[in-house]
């Protein structure tokens, strides 16, 4: 099946009971049993239920793997993960790596004596020298946030492979519709399904793909004992945002090509990131592990005036000023002062997050409004 009829059809069968063509919401803590023991494979909603089963066969036909977990959060998917290490193991971690997951590890995870090592991965080789006896996870973040680098996951795949260490990939910005890091040799695909998957701004919600099956059985077990579960509600909701990934996804593409363009030309504009300019340092390994480049772009202004920032998005109209991306609407932000702000001026300055940074989520509207937005919004 290809993957333009996936997001509509993968993993779904039609409903048991009614043959409802979309998937009910099992509104239910739990469900009865003829005698103890005896069901119909479904006992209490934090182990299962069929709504969220339903969304996560979807979430593993997308990423090509053979098990989807579903979670509250985006940070809850990556919770699970972090819970398959104990005290002692260590992670080597991309330096600009999304902000909430900087602090699940730093201010959550390092005090359960986990170490990190948070390094540049765009040379993905630099990974190996921070490879120890102890190291049992790589997470990567490919394009990063905000800054859009590309990490090659072949290259951090076969160092994982190598040294028997797990290869995480947090494939939010990318999507599958993009780019679909199992088959570059990751063993974990996370998404913050809060963002394209659902792509409607609605519904806050995490998800996880495996193809192993222990490393499967590992996971489902710590979502039903730490219980980070998303309602069946969501379920749904999720569900019917993914039957339009692949069509808002190549708007996004459409539109964020138009902008990064426009914004490069633009004579007050001192730099502009986006992996589809030639000019990207990582540009060849973008076109090789993505279809194309998505709808984040970011850029700084001439001068790097903080202020003159802080004008830009406040004079946008169309692009709304808010933290979070990837739904239909156009979104702008401001990672010193809103997402990164929980990361110290002097690391987030060392990444390129300088205070006249500004993150634009290129939303499905015609491109010619969110031009003319951008014009009068710098003037
Ligand atoms: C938003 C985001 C997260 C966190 O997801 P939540 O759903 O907000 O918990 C993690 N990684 C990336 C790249 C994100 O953009």
């Amino acid at each position: 099946m290809k993957f333009n009829t996936k997001t509509i059809h993968g993993g779904q069968e039609h409903d048991k009971a009614y043959g409802a063509v979309m998937p009910p919401i099992y509104q239910t803590t739990t469900y009865a049993q003829t005698t103890p023991g005896e069901h119909k494979g479904f006992q209490y909603s934090r182990t299962l239920n069929p709504t969220r089963s339903a969304l996560e066969k979807s979430f593993a036909s997308l990423e090509k793997g053979d098990f989807g977990l579903a979670f509250g959060s985006g940070l809850a998917a990556i919770d699970a993960v972090m819970k398959l290490l104990k005290s002692g193991d260590e992670v080597i971690s991309t330096n600009d790596l999304y902000g909430g997951t900087y602090r699940l590890f730093t201010k959550i995870y390092e005090s359960f004596g986990v170490k990190f090592h948070f390094i540049g991965m765009d040379n993905a080789d630099r990974i190996e020298d921070y490879v120890n006896e102890n190291t049992k996870l790589i997470w990567v973040e490919t394009p990063t946030n905000p800054m859009l680098n590309i990490i090659d996951i072949k290259k951090a795949a076969s160092i994982a492979k190598k040294h028997s260490i797990l290869l995480g990939v947090d494939n939010t910005f990318a999507t599958p519709y993009l780019q679909q890091p199992l088959s570059l040799g990751a063993d974990i695909v996370m998404h913050s399904a809060t963002k394209y998957l659902g792509g409607h701004s609605d519904v806050v919600m995490g998800a996880l793909v495996v193809k192993d099956e222990d490393l499967a059985e590992r996971l489902y077990y710590i979502q039903n004992s730490s219980g980070a579960i998303c309602g069946p509600q969501d379920s749904f909701l999720m569900l019917r945002g993914i039957k339009t990934l692949h069509v808002r996804m190549q708007r996004h593409c459409e539109n964020g090509k138009a902008v990064a363009h426009y914004l490069n030309n633009h004579p007050k504009i001192e730099k502009v990131y986006w992996p589809g300019f030639e000019s990207h340092p990582n540009h060849d390994i973008a076109k090789s592990q993505m279809s194309d480049f998505g709808g984040m772009v970011s850029f700084v202004t001439k001068g790097n005036n903080y202020q003159q920032a802080i004008k830009i998005v406040e004079n946008l109209k169309l692009f709304t000023l808010a933290e979070s991306l990837g739904g239909v609407e156009s979104l702008s932000g401001h990672p010193a002062s809103m997402t990164h702000a929980s990361i110290p001026k002097e690391e987030r300055e060392k990444t390129g997050i300088v205070d006249s940074l500004i993150r634009l989520s290129v939303g499905i509207e015609d491109v010619d409004d969110l031009m003319e937005d951008l014009k009068q919004a710098i003037g």
